[in-house]
C-alpha cells in the first residue's frame, strides 16, 4: 500500500453549495469523526492533493477554475462529488445557470449523494476512493494509466428550461423588453 492511500490528502472546493454539505466535509475533518486520525489531512495546494471533494452544483464560471484545480493535481488522483448537489445539480438543476454535478466539467470517480452529505457517507466515499486511488497508483507504475478525458465545454445558453434553450428566452425577453419601451415612447 502506497503513502498517498495511507494518509491521502485532500483538496476542498466548494462550486455553489449552500455551505451545508461543505459543513459536513469539516464536521468530518474536525475531532468528532477526526478523519485525519487516518492520517486524511486537509491541503489548499492542489499539487499536494490525492483527492478532490467537490461540493456545490457546477455553473459556467466555475468549469475553468474546476478543471485547472483538477489539471494542477499529479497523477494519480481521485475526484469525489459530495453532496446531491455535486452529484446532479440536486435542487438547482433546473435553474437556468447550472450546468448540473461536477460530471459537467471533470471526471467524478465517487458520487457521495445526501443534502446534505452525511460525514458517514464522506468516509465511506473517501474508502471507495482510496481503492480507486490504488488502482491508478499500479497503473501508474504500469505506465498504463490513460489520462481521463475532459467532458465538452458545456454552456448555460444552450441548456434548455422548459423546452427552450436559455440563449432563445433571454433573446425572447430582450425584444419584449424592447417593444415595450417603444410604446412607452409613443
Ligand atoms: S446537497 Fe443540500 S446541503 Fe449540499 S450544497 Fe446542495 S442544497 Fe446544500
Amino acid at each position: 500500500m502506497s503513502a498517498s492511500v495511507k494518509s491521502p490528502w485532500v483538496l476542498h472546493y466548494d462550486a455553489s453549495s449552500c455551505n451545508g454539505c461543505d459543513i459536513e466535509v469539516l464536521a468530518a475533518l474536525t475531532p468528532l469523526y477526526d478523519v485525519e486520525r487516518f492520517g486524511i489531512i486537509n491541503t489548499g495546494n492542489p499539487k499536494h492533493a490525492d483527492l478532490f471533494l467537490i461540493t456545490g452544483s457546477v455553473n459556467e464560471r466555475q468549469v475553468p477554475i474546476i478543471r485547472q484545480l483538477y489539471e494542477q493535481m499529479l497523477e494519480p488522483k481521485v475526484v469525489i462529488a459530495c453532496g446531491i448537489c455535486a452529484c446532479t445539480g440536486g435542487v438547482f438543476k433546473e435553474c437556468y445557470n447550472t450546468l448540473g454535478g461536477v460530471d459537467v466539467a471533470i471526471p467524478v470517480d465517487v458520487y457521495a449523494p445526501g443534502c446534505a452529505v452525511r460525514p458517514e457517507t464522506l468516509i465511506d466515499a473517501v474508502v471507495e476512493g482510496l481503492g480507486i486511488l490504488e488502482e491508478k497508483r499500479l497503473l501508474l507504475a504500469a505506465k498504463s494509466l490513460k489520462p481521463a478525458e475532459l467532458p465538452a465545454r458545456p454552456s448555460a445558453a444552450d441548456k434548455l428550461v422548459q423546452g427552450e434553450t436559455v440563449a432563445a428566452a433571454w433573446q425572447k425577453a430582450i425584444a419584449n423588453a424592447l417593444q415595450t419601451a417603444g410604446q412607452e415612447e409613443q
